[in-house]
């Protein structure tokens, strides 16, 4: 199946897993990391998005966070997004194991996701975990301490029941489609290839050659929705 003229019809498969990464969503408006437009481009993370900066300066650190609540909030899903979530209805079994912290595959309807490097609309507090869409959001609680955003940031541990939950799927699963990341950053750019040891089909959707596109049957160059449009052709 090399042959990039031949793409699968997603209805021959019962056990789908999508990877998403960032550009999943740039079609959507949301800036990538890397590449035209990335967020760490603009922004030093060390200043921003680790538990250093937030222990030194939380409402610095809310400030920034704030303000990336405010542009996702602004965007949509795009029809990508959409179809995944279709799929989820048509088929017997579709996870969504995504890297991106900005709640779009839910807002299009996807049930069943893991967020690997968390939400950008969840908040914690020691055990406490709060859902909040709030734009801004107050970290500051009434008792004086902070919430923290409840997302991966640089240098921490990504959650072992939401890594669990994506391996299990990941290694049951007949498709696994890479949707729009770079594979740079680790554990998670490791994850899809566990697919490759059960014996599934692999696509990969990328604009751009990746450090893993070898491993894939199939990579499809373009963007997410022209060829999340192709492979789910046959959907109702
Ligand atoms: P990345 O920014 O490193 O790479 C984005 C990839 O998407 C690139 O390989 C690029 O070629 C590809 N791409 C660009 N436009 C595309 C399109 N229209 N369709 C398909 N692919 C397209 O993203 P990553 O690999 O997810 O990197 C890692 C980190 O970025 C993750 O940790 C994630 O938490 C974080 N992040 C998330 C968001 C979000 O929630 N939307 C946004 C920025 C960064």
């Amino acid at each position: 199946m090399r042959d990039p003229d031949t793409v699968p019809d997603i209805r021959d498969f019962r056990r789908v897993v999508f990877f998403t990464g960032a550009g999943m969503s740039a079609e959507s408006g949301v800036p990538t990391y890397r590449g035209q437009g990335g967020i760490w481009k603009q922004y030093d993370y060390a200043s921003y998005a680790c538990q250093d900066a937030f222990d030194a300066d939380p409402a610095k650190v809310w400030d920034f966070h704030n303000y990336r609540r405010k542009l996702v909030a602004a965007c949509e899903p795009n029809a990508g997004h959409g179809l995944i979530a279709r799929c989820e209805e048509a088929l017997p079994h579709v996870t969504v194991v995504t890297q991106n912290i900005d709640g779009l595959h839910q807002r299009a309807g996807s049930r069943t996701v893991h967020e690997l490097h968390g939400s950008l609309w969840r908040v914690r507090c020691g055990d406490e975990r709060l859902l909040s869409f709030d734009v801004p959001f107050e970290g500051r609680r009434a008792d004086g301490r902070w919430w923290r955003p409840d997302i991966v940031w640089f240098g921490d541990a990504l959650r072992a029941d939401v890594i669990q939950a994506s391996v299990e799927a990941i290694e049951r699963c007949d498709l696994l489609v890479s949707i729009g990341t770079s594979a740079v950053v680790y554990p998670a750019a490791q994850l899809p290839l566990l697919a490759r040891r059960a014996g599934a089909t692999m696509i990969e959707i990328n604009p751009d050659e990746t450090p893993v596109s070898d491993a894939y049957d199939l990579c499809l160059r373009g963007t997410a929705t022209d060829m999340l449009g192709r492979l789910c052709r046959n959907l109702d």
